[in-house]
This record gives C-alpha cells, structure tokens and sequence, in this order.
C-alpha cells in the first residue's frame, strides 16, 4: 500500500522530519535574532564562499614560497625541487639530502667526522744496497 500525504503526516512510521524540524529551527532563529539577521547571515555565508578559496589559494602560494626550494644534488648534479629544513632524497642517485638555506647538502649522521682527501707526495726511498 502506497501511503498518502495525510499517513505520511500523521503516522511516524512513514514520516520525514527534515521539513518539519528545518520549518521549527528557522522560526525558533527567526523568533531570537530576527530576519534582518538571518537575511544577513545567508549573505555573509555566500561572501565567506567566494571569498575563502581565493584566500586560502593565496595563503597557500605565500606557504610554498616559504617552505620548497630547488637547487640541484650536489653529487649528481640533478636539479630537483624539496622542502626546506627537512630529509629528502635525491630522485636520481638516491644519496640522502638534507635543504638549509635553500642548497642541498649531503647528509651526515652523529658521530660521522667528514674527512678532506688530502694529496700525500710520494718520497722514494732508494732500498739498493750498492748506492
Ligand atoms: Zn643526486
């Protein structure tokens, strides 16, 4: 059996509040703040969605300025784009970097001394006895 408009009113087994409930909390709102404000709510919700995309695109923009930079590996020389104070590794060689200061430099960890390669002249020594 198909319910008609009146059972559906009237039985709350058929019934779908969401009209009924939306009808009570738009008079209770309308009754504490007035049309004016309610009027004056919808129009501030629409200048709120137009205006909260333009500025989040904006604070995200300034955000990425602020935090990726692009420098190139300085083992294989590969130009590539990371974030700044942060671990990253570079996608061509696979040698972990670490970003400051916007360069990438090569990561060292605790206790690692760096050592320079220092060029050691060779002196030869003459072993023959008859000299
Ligand atoms: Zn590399």
């Amino acid at each position: 059996m198909k319910p008609d408009y009146r059972t559906v009113l009237i039985n709350p087994n058929y019934a779908n509040y969401g009209c009924l409930s939306l009808l009570l909390i738009l008079t209770v709102v309308v009754a504490i703040v007035g049309w004016d404000w309610v009027i004056n709510g919808v129009l501030i919700f629409l200048a709120f969605l137009i205006i909260a995309p333009v500025l989040g695109a904006l604070g995200f923009r300034w955000w990425l300025k602020a935090n990726v930079m692009e420098d190139s590996c300085p083992v294989c020389d590969y130009t590539f784009a990371g974030f700044n104070d942060k671990e990253c590794r570079c996608p061509n060689c696979g040698e972990i970097l670490v970003a400051r200061n916007g360069h990438f430099e090569r990561f060292t960890p605790e206790g690692t001394i760096d050592v320079n390669a220092v060029d050691v002249s060779v002196k030869k020594i003459n072993d023959d006895p008859d000299n």
